[in-house]
């Protein structure tokens, strides 16, 4: 994870571990599911935007994968990251985890806790997490920095900014939104009903954009859902604002093993999501400190 700019505003230094009671398990799209955590009366103090972390190893279903994976990788398994899609103010708290596909010939391992969490049928039981983290937050004086946020997202990189977004409008912060959400095909839109009431919600502050890149439904298309990945052109149609809007971009980048692997047979790693928005970014001259950056994989 990186970010760039404005003060790193965490509530707690050291987070702290809660036991937590899984208290739901809602299928949001066919490969991505919200956990909804009970935090059993503990304090819970979190910043929309921020994450927990969540050890593979406390699930004695994942004990042998975890295992396997390690001896593949020469390496201890990690913690997981996961963004709270749910706002301090909800009376719930949730995570929005999307699965892992393993693609025989093109992923190298199989995914270790994203398909457990989805599909281990896990509503009921306790589970361990690490709280709160993370400086993909609002600053503090975000009013006086600018009065447009440009949430770019693909993927589960929406969970944040869906947080992010439902907080500020909840707070009545003078802010417009302009959120632009990338994914693959129509049925892979996340938080897609959420985001359309929220924009209808709030006339004038609220803009919802999608871009589809595998979509073969060309009814699907409109002003609204436009086709391909995000591009220069329409970055540049959505921020005329260039250089008084805060940009809140998350998604996939290129990982530690692209970039091994590009090293390894002398060919550049290709930019994922998130080198191809910076660029951009950079291109249409929103400066690198007015972007927030957050990034998965
Ligand atoms: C701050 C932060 C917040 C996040 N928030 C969310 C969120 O809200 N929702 C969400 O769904 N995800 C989120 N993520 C991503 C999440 O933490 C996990 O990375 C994701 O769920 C995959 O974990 P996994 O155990 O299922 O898969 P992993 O076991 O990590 O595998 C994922 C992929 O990496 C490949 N891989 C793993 N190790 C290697 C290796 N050594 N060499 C080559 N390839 C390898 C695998 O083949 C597989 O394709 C977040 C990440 C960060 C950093």
């Amino acid at each position: 994870m990186s970010s760039a700019e404005s003060p790193t505003v965490t509530l707690r230094k050291k987070p702290l571990e809660y036991e937590v009671t899984v208290t739901e398990v809602r299928q949001e799209t066919h490969d991505t599911a919200t956990l909804f955590l009970d935090f059993g009366g503990a304090a819970v103090e979190y910043k929309a935007g921020q994450f927990i972390n969540i050890d593979p190893h406390q699930f004695p279903a994942l004990r042998t994968l975890a295992a396997y994976l390690q001896e593949q990788k020469g390496r201890r398994e990690l913690f997981r990251s996961y963004s709270m899609s749910s706002a301090p103010h909800e009376s719930q708290v949730a995570i929005t985890v999307k699965d892992e596909e393993f693609i025989p010939g093109i992923t190298k391992y199989p995914a270790l806790l994203a398909p457990y969490l989805i599909h281990g049928r896990l509503t009921g039981a306790r589970i361990k997490v690490q709280g709160f983290m993370g400086p993909y937050t609002l600053p503090d004086d975000v009013q006086e920095r600018t009065d447009h946020i440009v949430h770019i997202a693909a993927g589960s990189g929406g969970v944040p900014n869906f947080a992010i977004l439902k907080d500020a409008l909840h707070r009545g912060l003078k802010l417009r939104h302009t959120v632009l959400c990338s994914n693959k095909t129509w049925a892979d839109m996340l938080f897609r009903e959420e985001l359309a009431k929220l924009e209808a919600g709030n006339p004038g502050t609220v803009r919802v954009l999608h871009t589809l890149t595998r979509e073969t439904d060309e009814s699907r298309f409109n002003d609204k859902v436009r086709k391909g990945r995000i591009s220069q052109a329409l970055l540049e149609e959505l921020i005329p604002d260039k250089q008084t809007c805060l940009v809140y971009a998350c998604g996939p980048a290129i990982t530690a093993w692209d970039r091994r692997k590009a090293m390894e047979t002398r060919t550049p790693a290709t930019p994922r999501f998130m080198e191809t928005v910076l660029g951009h970014l950079h291109t249409l001259g929103v400066d690198d400190k007015r972007i927030k950056r957050e990034t998965y994989g």
